[in-house]
């Protein structure tokens, strides 16, 4: 199979991780019988530098024009606040996500096995292992809605925002998660706040007509202020979380944490039709770029979930992820996860070792 993918480099550590990506991806194309022809694409810091704004025209185009996009990271305080936002790395995020449709975003927090150490919970909790996947409605709600602020002749100054679901993109990313939790180990919890917000409500009515149609897969509802205890309490309970933007925002950010480092952790956003987009959840480390010293992982196992999610490929992201791990096995480490007392190696020295175990 040739696979077309568009890759965008962005600023800081994005191109050295990406770089160590493309070379795991050579490695499982040779093992399995795959090419790739890739296509970059200008975006985010060093687009504003070069054309002078973050999204140059064309972007959208050229990524459609792909299978599969793959990011580093964008940003940095060369672009920050004080310029105006065609020239923010920030806006042209936002805008390939939405030029792509991208409304599901898929999180996986699973805690490597050898890196049982980093997590911050109990030993118990760690050793009876954590491997959930988090998937977050990504364009709609309160970050979507209508917000105003105004003044009140007898409260003052006033401020709202606007959360709104329609029963279609509720439908939409919970058919994913019951998909997703196919291929998984079967179980859906849907996080809502159904005791307060009516916008829960018709997301459980919602969800509850899906569990049936998907009565192969066990389904829970529950709370979102529960869920945020119970990922801090027992995280082994979980497969596939699904919930709203805002909630999955927040809760996401905290499953991450429980598995140790934003240097390990992958994502997803996944659309009907358009190309995926598989990018690192960490940022552009603007404190590290440049000096080999970023961890390349979580773009690497970004490059699994391509395989699994754009391309149906399971066996080539288990290759990844097996690498990964038997690596990790050895003991080799970069420097944002080392353990006192352990030398660590560069980012070319870890995606070198991890193509050799492929
Ligand atoms: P960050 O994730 O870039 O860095 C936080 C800390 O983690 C830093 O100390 C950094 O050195 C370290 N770190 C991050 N990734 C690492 C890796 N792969 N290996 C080793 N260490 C790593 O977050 P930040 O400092 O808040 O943001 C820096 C810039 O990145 C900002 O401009 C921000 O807007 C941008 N950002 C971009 C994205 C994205 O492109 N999707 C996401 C988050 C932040």
């Amino acid at each position: 199979m040739n696979y077309k993918i568009a890759l965008i480099r962005g600023d800081g550590i994005g191109p050295e991780v990406v770089n160590e990506a493309v070379k795991v991806m050579e490695r499982v194309g040779e093992k399995f019988g795959h090419s790739f022809t890739y296509t970059d694409v200008l975006l985010g810091g060093c687009a504003t530098d070069a054309v002078g704004k973050s999204y140059p025209d064309g972007t959208a185009q050229a990524c459609k024009a792909c299978d599969a996009v793959l990011l580093g990271a964008v940003g940095g305080p060369k672009w920050g606040a004080d310029k105006p936002a065609e020239q923010r790395p920030e806006t042209a995020l936002l805008a390939i996500r939405s030029d792509l449709g991208l409304y599901a975003n898929l999180r996986p927090a699973a805690l490597r096995p050898a890196m049982a150490d980093a997590c911050p919970l109990r030993r118990e909790t760690a050793q009876a292992g954590i491997d959930l996947m988090m998937v977050r409605e990504l364009t709609g709600g309160i970050y979507f809605g209508k917000r105003d602020r105004y003044t009140t002749e007898d409260r003052g100054v006033e401020a709202t925002d606007l959360m709104a679901y329609s029963e279609k993109e509720i439908e939409r990313i919970g058919r994913r998660a019951f998909e997703l939790a196919r291929l998984r180990r079967r179980k859906v919890t849907s996080v809502d706040k159904a005791n307060v917000l009516e916008t829960s409500r018709l997301w459980r009515s919602v969800m509850h007509r899906l569990a049936q149609e998907y009565a192969d897969v066990e389904y829970e509802d529950m709370l979102v202020d529960n869920c945020a205890m119970q990922i801090v309490r027992n995280p082994g309970q979980f497969d596939v979380l699904v919930t709203e933007n805002m909630f999955g925002d927040i809760l996401s950010d905290e499953a991450s944490m429980v598995t140790g480092s934003i240097g390990l952790l992958p994502s997803a956003s996944i659309s009907d039709g358009a190309p995926g987009l598989y990018e690192p959840i960490h940022g552009s480390a603007p404190d590290i770029a440049g000096q080999d010293k970023a961890n390349p992982i979580a773009t690497i196992l970004s490059v699994a979930m391509m395989f699994r999610y754009s391309f149906q490929r399971p066996e080539e992201a288990a290759a990844i992820e097996t690498a990964v791990d038997a690596v990790l096995a050895e003991g080799w480490r970069t420097a944002d996860i080392a353990e006192p007392g352990v030398t660590p190696i560069g980012t070319r020295e870890m995606g070198r070792r991890i193509c050799k175990k492929i």
